[in-house]
């Protein structure tokens, strides 16, 4: 290299994003003791951001890998690491789209493309910020529920939750795991009846899904296909196993949330984890611990991702069913199915 190459770090910090705080809470699945706030994404962000930047002046800087798209109306300071000295300037290639100011905040304008350069001790670095509208429904989402039952399908638990939610009329996804001949029926009949049907995974073992991203890849074709066959309906929507924000994966390849979380969105899938947790795998006792745990954690001032199982003798859900959904629309909740409109509940990736 005739050139030489330097690397600096550019850490984008969150300094406030619209919407989001209202979608924090904690929550955590039984397999999964793990503690974690929630965010709505969408506008997911991860706390720091790795970009490695050529330094060169005359060298058109590659900015392939260091881009950041974020929402109309959120900032964020870009910070330059590697130098301890100023930005003598900042500028922004598109002022309507996005402006920065001396210190490096940016401050996202409307929907396109800007590019912000920095002058660091006589050298340049740049950042593309691509700014994108918020999500239409992320507005409509106050006030709504959208159940979720994860682990299924059980010939015990599965019918009598579909029979309930038809009586409500009420919507609901199903993330699920690989399934017997005898059970394809619930499957089939989840669709048939307007629920949405996600995946949750093939198998739930930690120890073979998180051992490899191959392990995990096969894991969610293999039963996104057998769905797709049952069904016709080739889903995009997953569960990770233990949340996105799980650590139990650490023990099986280090890091792996971080590669998953990343590749599954680049493959267009979604990733649904909750802010509200029924504690049915877990905490809750009795189906009244359920009623508690879901009426109490509901909000108005947010989308309500609710965290349920039907597995096989998971009564307690079962029954506090009816009494949540009663509950929820005399309290003035509305109840939905994900959609593709549904902005993403991600809890932070912790390993
Ligand atoms: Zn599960």
């Amino acid at each position: 290299m005739k050139k030489i190459v330097k690397v600096a770090i550019i850490f984008i910090t969150i300094l406030g994003i619209l919407n989001i705080a209202q979608y924090r809470t904690h929550a955590a699945e039984a397999d999964n003791t793990n503690k974690n706030e929630t965010q709505q994404v969408d506008i997911q962000q991860e706390e720091s951001k790795q970009v490695k930047l050529k330094d060169d002046e005359k060298e058109k800087i590659s900015l392939s890998k260091n881009k950041k798209t974020i929402y109309v109306g959120e900032k964020y300071t870009l910070k330059i690491k590697g130098t301890n000295k100023k930005a003598k300037w900042w500028k922004s290639s598109n002022t309507k789209v996005a402006t920065v100011n001396s210190k490096g905040k940016v401050t996202a304008k409307k929907k396109g493309i800007a590019k912000i350069t920095a002058k660091v001790a006589g050298k340049k670095y740049k950042c593309t910020i691509k700014v994108k509208n918020l999500p239409s429904d992320s507005k409509s989402t106050k006030g709504v529920i959208y159940l979720t039952f994860d682990d299924g399908p059980s010939s015990t638990i599965t019918p009598k939750v579909l029979d309930i939610l038809k009586k409500e009329k009420v919507k609901a996804t199903f993330f699920v795991l690989n399934y017997s001949k005898s059970n394809e029926k619930y499957i089939k009949r989840i669709v048939k009846e307007g629920h949405t049907i996600g995946v949750h995974g093939y198998s739930h073992e930690y120890s073979k899904i998180y051992k490899s991203k191959k392990a995990f890849l096969n894991n969610v074709y293999s039963l996104q296909k057998k769905i797709k066959k049952s069904t016709g309906v080739k889903t995009k929507y997953i569960r990770f196993p233990g949340g996105s924000s799980n650590t139990v994966s650490r023990h099986y390849y280090k890091g792996i949330m971080r590669i998953l979380t990343k590749e599954m969105l680049s493959r267009g899938f979604k990733y649904f984890d909750w802010n509200v947790s029924s504690g049915d795998a877990g905490g809750a006792k009795t189906s009244n611990d359920v009623y508690k745990n879901v009426t109490r954690n509901l909000s108005k001032k947010r989308g309500n991702m609710v965290l349920c199982h039907d597995f096989s003798g998971n009564t307690k859900t079962l029954n506090a069913l009816s009494k949540i959904i009663k509950y929820a629309k005399k309290n003035g909740y509305t109840f939905k199915a994900i959609d593709e409109n549904t902005p993403m509940y991600a809890h932070g990736v912790n390993n």
